[in-house]
């Protein structure tokens, strides 16, 4: 490591930021398994390309089969996890791309390690809050089914704990909000941090 002696760049992250006429940042979606996290930061990203924001969303179909594809659902490993995946969204934000991340994300200490790693002016956390009950009954991708039937282990809300953020910067209780109403709430604080390059 203590070889390691930075190269000075020529072309900076303000320099493509200038370029694209936007900022980039983490759009950092946490919540449990249905909860909705894709399917808004989807229309959250949609949304962003209509305005010719230049996005990227990471989540379970391209990290865990591909760079995190050695890491299981134990506690070390999702921590592993988060940490990488954290390291892959610095890499986009300094690309100049805005990053929506969809994971449950289930510890808070892993959390506070993304804000460090990506700065905490570059991390807007997004609580996706909806009751394990709701989530269990959507069941979309019959876990919580196999969960209860004991063919899945550490499955987050049912012998895996989630904690909840305490203190998110943007809250969407889907119970209540429709996915239009969520893309609205999280557009709304975002737009000012998306001009500013
Ligand atoms: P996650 O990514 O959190 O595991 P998904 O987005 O894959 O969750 O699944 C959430 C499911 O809940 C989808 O089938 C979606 O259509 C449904 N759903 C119902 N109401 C909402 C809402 N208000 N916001 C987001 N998803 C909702």
């Amino acid at each position: 490591m203590n070889n390691i002696v930075p190269h000075t760049y020529q072309v900076t992250k303000k320099d493509r930021n200038v370029k694209n006429g936007h900022s980039s940042f983490l759009l950092w979606f946490t919540g449990l398994s249905g909860s909705g996290k894709s399917t808004i930061a989807n229309a959250v990203e949609s949304e962003l390309l209509k305005r010719n924001i230049s996005t990227y969303t990471l989540d379970g179909d391209n990290i865990r089969k591909g760079i995190n594809k050695d890491l299981s659902f134990s506690p070390d490993d999702r921590t592993e996890n988060i940490r990488r995946i954290a390291e892959v969204s610095n890499l986009f934000i300094d690309a100049g791309i805005v990053v929506l991340a969809a994971f449950v994300s289930p510890y808070t200490k892993d959390r506070a390690r993304i804000k460090e790693i990506v700065g905490r002016n570059n991390f807007i956390e997004v609580y996706v809050n909806t009751s394990l009950e709701e989530c269990e009954q959507r069941d979309v991708k019959g876990l919580y089914k196999k969960a209860r039937q004991g063919e899945i282990k550490n499955m987050t809300g049912i012998d895996a704990p989630y904690e909840a953020p305490t203190n998110p910067d943007i809250e969407v209780k889907t119970e209540e909000l429709d996915v239009d109403a969520a893309v609205k709430k999280i557009m709304n604080l975002i737009e000012k941090i998306i001009k500013n390059e």
